[in-house]
């Protein structure tokens, strides 16, 4: 698993074994939950991720439009659905507030643009706020991130060192736009990853367009044997 992957709706659901129908999807630990989130312009949260991509600050979902709510941006996050069992939102923040437990793992998915996916890494539930949002009440659940996976997949990341190769998201929606979801070199439109023009070892940046592209898993690997 990569951060750098570009995954389809399919992909994501594959890999995760569920259908992810909804943006919050609880599993109990040791277990790992999965959200889904997105800053893209409109985006019906505000979730807030840090430069460095190792601070979260996910918003818990509303109730579902209905006859009774006509507008559920007006009204307080509910820890109960209307049968009376708890909301994702509810198991989420029983997780977080449990200290004898080894903490809730999550992981996160970002929306590139409508079908198109992004892994953010796998987030601990550090805690949560329900705290007021203009005229309402809204969960606010803080993740730190676990794992750098860039690194190893076994070995907890460094605190000294901050993440700087980790593409931000606003920069993956630039370039998978530039590059019309395609290889750059074969044109090949699936299996593709975000790739650093000059890799990050050598001083490159994950911070300029300009330095990031999309490449097919085979040029990809193709490069990377290539630096070895
Ligand atoms: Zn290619």
């Amino acid at each position: 698993m990569s951060r750098e992957e570009i995954l389809t709706y399919l992909d994501m659901c594959q890999r995760e074994r569920m259908s992810l129908q909804r943006g919050m999807n609880f599993v109990s630990p040791p277990g790992v939950s999965i959200v889904l989130m997105s800053r893209r312009r409109g985006a019906p949260y505000r979730d807030e991720l840090s430069e460095d991509g190792t601070e979260l600050i996910y918003e818990g979902h509303d109730v579902p439009k209905s006859a009774d709510v006509p507008d559920p941006k007006l009204v307080d996050q509910p820890w109960a659905t209307s049968l009376g069992s708890p909301t994702e939102n509810a198991k989420f923040a029983g997780a977080a507030k449990r200290s004898d437990t080894p903490p809730g793992l999550v992981r996160v998915y970002e929306k590139l643009q409508p079908g198109i996916w992004s892994d953010k890494g796998l987030f601990e539930l550090a805690g949560y706020e329900y705290a007021d949002s203009g005229p309402r009440k809204v969960f606010k659940f803080h993740m730190r991130l676990a794992w750098d996976q860039q690194m190893s997949s076994q070995t907890p990341m460094a605190a000294d060192k901050p993440m700087t190769r980790i593409i931000p998201g606003w920069i993956k929606q630039a370039v998978y736009k530039r590059d019309r979801g395609r290889c750059v070199i074969c044109g090949a439109a699936d299996q593709l990853h975000f790739d650093h023009d000059l890799p990050y070892s050598r001083g490159g940046t994950s911070f300029r367009p300009e330095n990031v592209r999309v490449l097919c898993a085979r040029h990809n690997l193709e490069k990377g044997a290539r630096i070895e």
